[in-house]
């Protein structure tokens, strides 16, 4: 039985695959390229020396669906396909909702039709909103997310909560990622935003190419280690091994869970632009600009339920998420 991959052309789906295919997983990719290239398959066979199916559909689109399902065995499916840009969903909400909605209910659609029953799905810290303490656990009350893309995963982490309900056959491992960053250590895929990156390690990693002339640091001023924002920063090979763990356990159970995944640690900004620096002895001009609307001051994970339940625990480090980085956007400075 293979595993299919929507949104496996992506930054994380990417290195997912070339995981599970290391460790003997058949794949299939589901993935319409509309923000992620076809060159980043010739990388993961390249890298891994494996093969894998690639459909360029959209996943919303039932009857292309349907006929991936008949022409492959799939037995689990990990489900990355969707917009994720913040700001551009509030700019375009109502295309984030129907984008992300309306895929993962033609996919658990045609699961279901098919009899499938394995499902990991991307979901997010964003879920926690911006009431709860940190460190976030998993038993938390979630009651409302901040932005419309962070709206369309907690809503989807409903629908999948419902659904397992009624179809006690069905299980689902909700993962909920903290910052994902870093590259494979080969240099050979990683991170391709199009456009100027919103997040902070792209921007970070075209200042360091040279790119773009300097970072704007969002705010000194927050209550915490240096004044700049803090998030839990996750290599995405770690995140890739988190995927791998978690298919293993929804083999073996039924229902739906939450899970974290993040290091548990919190690291400012300001730290990050100076491991970077230090790592890749290359500068990152910066500038202290105002704070950006709708960020929180700092949040990191509870990671012990990933422990616990899926026996996986970040292991590598910041200094290895700044040389994987600066290893693959030196290598690529147009990206792919
Ligand atoms: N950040 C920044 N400059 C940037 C982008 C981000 O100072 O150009 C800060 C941001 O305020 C936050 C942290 O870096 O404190 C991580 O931001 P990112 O957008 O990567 O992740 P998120 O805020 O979604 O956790």
């Amino acid at each position: 039985m293979k595993v299919l991959l929507t949104g496996g052309a992506g930054y994380i789906g990417s290195h997912t695959c070339v995981e599970l295919l290391n460790q003997g997983y058949e794949v299939v990719i589901a993935d319409d390229f509309s923000n992620s290239k076809p060159e980043v398959i010739n990388r993961i066979k390249e890298i891994t020396g494996k093969d894998v199916d690639v459909y360029p559909i959209d996943v919303a689109d039932k009857n292309a669906m349907k006929k991936l399902f008949s022409e492959q065995s799939i037995g689990s499916v990990i489900h990355f396909a969707g917009y994720k840009a913040v700001g551009e969903s509030c700019q375009k909400p109502l295309m984030y909702y129907r984008n992300n909605i309306d895929a993962t209910l033609t996919l658990l659609e045609v699961m279901e039709e098919f009899g499938v029953n394995k499902f990991v799905f991307s979901s997010s810290a964003t879920v926690y909103g911006e009431n709860n303490p940190i460190p976030y656990v998993e038993t938390m009350p979630i009651t409302g997310c901040t932005n419309p893309y962070g709206w369309t995963k907690l809503m989807i982490e409903q629908i999948l909560k419902d659904a397992c309900a009624a179809n006690k056959e069905l299980s689902v491992v909700l993962l909920r990622y903290f910052n994902p960053i870093g590259a494979h250590p080969s240099g050979r895929i990683g991170e391709d935003p199009s456009g100027i990156p919103n997040n902070l390690l792209p921007y970070v990693a075209k200042v360091a190419v040279g790119k773009l002339p300097k970072l704007g640091v969002f705010g000194n001023d927050y209550p915490t280690v240096d004044g700049t924002g803090v998030r839990d920063y996750i290599h995405v090979v770690d995140l890739a091994k988190g995927h791998a763990a978690a298919l293993a356990y929804a083999e073996n159970h039924t229902g739906a869970e939450a899970i974290n995944l993040g290091s548990g640690k919190g690291h400012s900004v300001l730290e990050i632009v100076n491991t970077f620096s230090r790592v890749n002895n290359v500068p990152v001009p910066y500038e202290i600009k105002p704070r950006r609307e709708g960020d929180l001051p700092e949040f990191y994970a509870n990671a012990e339920k990933a422990k616990e339940l899926l026996d996986w625990t970040a292991e590598l480090t910041l200094e290895d998420m700044c040389r994987d980085l600066w290893n693959w956007q030196s290598n690529n400075p147009d990206g792919y």
